[in-house]
């Protein structure tokens, strides 16, 4: 199933965005995982090979997740926009609304437990979209700190959202790793987030 919605992501033509994009990048990983990664949008590297995280941020990233011993292929990694912008600038409003089509279905389908959002923009998204909009305070005031998603009904399952910093910020700050790495450090304690959520 989701392979099928991978395929449609490769041929989207919703936003202008495929005019410029080489590849479209779907996410990559594990599809039964509880735990999803929610990055902003493909860089070069990306757009080159149709994997995310791949370029320097990639290698950030992975560099967190060793440093927590957990794998890429143990957890699912995405973004908001599923194809560069060019120049890498910010995605807009427009785009997001169109594109996030794709990772509400890729949500729906993985239906993980915990979702954990890379920076300003998946933060921002997946916050209002689980009915937090009110706890968006800006991503250092909020980031490492779990939230718990409102449900839709009684028989939904709790989801757990935790915002953390895009590994990016190390890329342009290097000294910044240490704190990354500390805020990482909360996905080692998911079995206790009933207790550790903000409400
Ligand atoms: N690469 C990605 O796949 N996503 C980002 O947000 C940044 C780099």
């Amino acid at each position: 199933m989701l392979e099928a919605i991978d395929m449609k992501i490769r041929s989207c033509m919703k936003c202008k965005l495929w005019k410029t994009r080489k590849m479209a990048v779907p996410g990559e990983g594990f599809k039964e995982t509880d735990i999803m990664f929610i990055g902003e949008a493909p860089g070069s590297s990306e757009d080159e090979h149709g994997v995310p995280f791949i370029g320097r941020a990639g290698s950030v990233f992975d560099d967190l997740l060793r440093s927590i011993d957990a794998r890429r292929t143990e957890v699912y990694t995405t973004n908001i926009l599923k194809c560069r912008p060019p120049k890498n600038v910010d995605p807009t409003e427009k785009q997001i609304k169109i594109c996030t089509h794709w990772l509400n279905i890729q949500i729906d389908i993985i239906k993980p437990k915990v979702i954990i959002t890379l920076g300003n923009f998946a933060t921002q998204y997946i916050m209002e979209k689980f009915g937090l909009f009110d706890k968006i305070q800006g991503i250092t005031k909020i980031k490492g700190k779990v939230f718990k998603a409102k449900k839709k009904d009684e028989n939904e399952e709790s989801l757990f959202i935790v915002p953390l910093f895009h590994p990016a910020v190390a890329t342009y700050s290097p000294s910044k790793i240490t704190e990354l790495k500390k805020d990482f450090q909360i996905l080692l304690y998911t079995r206790n987030y009933e207790d550790l959520c903000e409400e």
